[in-house]
């Protein structure tokens, strides 16, 4: 360990704290929600019977503002609303709660609504799942050519859960579903066999909820000469919003950060792809001691997250949050658009609003917080970022590129859709100049 880390902010000291998490069951025990009346609290119980909820102590006293409920971009973050499910499913769930049906016959409704949120987008379950030897390996998935995503058995539940997770389904409980890893043999075996491979995302979940000894034993094997092709590893993350103690004072916070300066030690780029909605995320002082520690081992932090209705459909938003990520070294990196699944109805922005908001929150910015890319949907064919509106020989058109995809002769290749103001996912979208398919289509 080094023993000369610094482990303060302008001498601040920051003791250990407890984890205290919430989920579903616990919701009535939350002491802030007892502010709240109760047809509110019965809302927020029939939705977290379909998608996932678990808050920690940290989310609920440090980020939200309770006297802006239920305004407020955090508590929109974590705690479930009415409007998240249909009105048709939103009466099924309540009914059942209300006649206090026999759990098989409750959960066979839920499993029922729960299907129809499109839990697996851009076909994650049955496309990008790799073989060594003709057999399929849970827990990896290779869908560009450079970069293989792991996800670590033991770091696939988050710190607290988001109410527009994409990755929701893993979060319920239904074991068929759920993508993990066995062991990190199958990862080893898998990019010795992948010469071309040169970035691994771990990802989840968090693998920021593991303790350092389970992620070193991931990690640690890759930084040996075979791997040499890997030149940069990267861990999707929110616990430097949901819990920044993992890097300032739980038990093995100077551990996780050793493992961070060996990995670059052995001459690797660690990227640390943080996941952040809204500048108050980075306002307590332990987040920004957690950033600063974790910048200290020279690995960078680069931030993404979705354009949601209801917590930063802004540009002032977003205009703070990458200027704030630039004053605290952060490398603003992706705006996304949000996924068609779970509780998209929610959170859902058109395409042409989203770019608007793009466009305006860039413009009150400096060109050194510009290097967010976006809006971007993560759609079965590749990464497609809305460019904007225009016109070609009268034609209303969006323009849009390909900045990664499943092909990668199509990565920045630029193409068109017809103009449509409602459209908020690449599906929705039909191909400009009369055209019947788009490039990609004929995959
Ligand atoms: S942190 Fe990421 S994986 Fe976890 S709940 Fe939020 S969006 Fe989902």
């Amino acid at each position: 360990m080094d023993q000369n880390r610094n482990t303060s902010t302008e001498g601040k000291h920051f003791p250990a704290q407890r984890f205290k998490v919430y989920t579903a069951r616990q919701l009535e025990q939350i002491p802030q929600l007892a502010q709240l009346d109760e047809q509110l609290r019965f809302e927020m119980k029939v939705v977290a019977s379909v998608l996932p909820f678990r808050v920690n102590e940290y989310v609920i006293e440090q980020l939200i503002d309770w006297n802006n409920i239920p305004a407020d971009p955090i508590f929109q973050l974590v705690f479930p609303q009415r409007e998240m499910l249909d009105p048709e499913a939103f009466e099924r769930v309540a009914k059942a709660l209300q006649q206090e049906l026999p759990r098989a016959e409750f959960d066979a409704i839920v499993a029922d609504i729960r299907a129809d949120l499109n839990p697996h987008p851009a076909g994650q379950l049955e496309h990008n799942i790799p073989t060594v030897n003709g057999e399929r390996i849970n827990g990896i998935q290779h869908k560009y050519r450079e970069t293989v995503l792991f996800f670590p058995s033991s770091g696939q539940v988050c710190h607290s859960y988001c109410t527009f997770c994409f990755r929701w389904a893993q979060f319920v409980g239904d074991k068929d579903l759920k993508i993990a890893a066995r062991e990190s043999g199958d990862l080893q075996a898998y990019l010795r066999e992948h010469p071309e491979v040169t970035d691994v995302l771990v990802t989840g979940g968090d693998p920021m909820v593991m303790k350092t000894r389970n992620l070193r034993a991931y990690l640690e094997p890759l930084l040996s000469e075979e791997f040499a092709h890997i030149r940069t590893i990267r861990i999707g993350t929110k616990a430097l919003t949901f819990w920044p103690q993992r890097f300032v004072s739980d038990a093995d916070a100077d551990e996780l950060l050793d493992l961070f300066t060996e990995i670059q030690a052995a001459g690797k780029h660690l990227a640390i792809m943080a996941h952040y909605n809204h500048w108050r995320e980075l306002e307590p002082a332990i987040a920004r001691e957690a950033i600063r520690r974790v910048r200290e081992t020279g690995a960078q932090i680069r931030a993404q997250g979705p354009l949601l209705a209801h917590i930063n459909d802004d540009a002032e938003v977003w205009a703070r949050l990458w200027q704030s990520q630039v004053e605290l070294g952060i490398v603003p990196y992706y705006m996304f658009v949000e996924r068609d699944t779970g509780a998209r109805r929610y959170f859902e922005v058109p395409l042409v609003r989203a770019w608007e908001i793009y466009r305006e929150a860039m413009q009150r910015v400096s060109g050194i917080a510009r290097t967010a890319r976006g809006p971007s949907m993560s759609s079965h064919p590749g990464k497609v970022e809305v460019q904007g509106v225009t016109e070609v020989n009268g034609e209303k058109v969006l323009a849009l590129r390909m900045i990664q995809g499943r092909d990668a002769d199509w990565v920045q290749r630029p193409f068109f859709a017809r103009y449509n103001p409602e459209a908020t996912w690449l599906d929705h979208l039909e191909p400009a100049f009369g055209e019947q398919r788009f490039f990609f289509d004929d995959e």
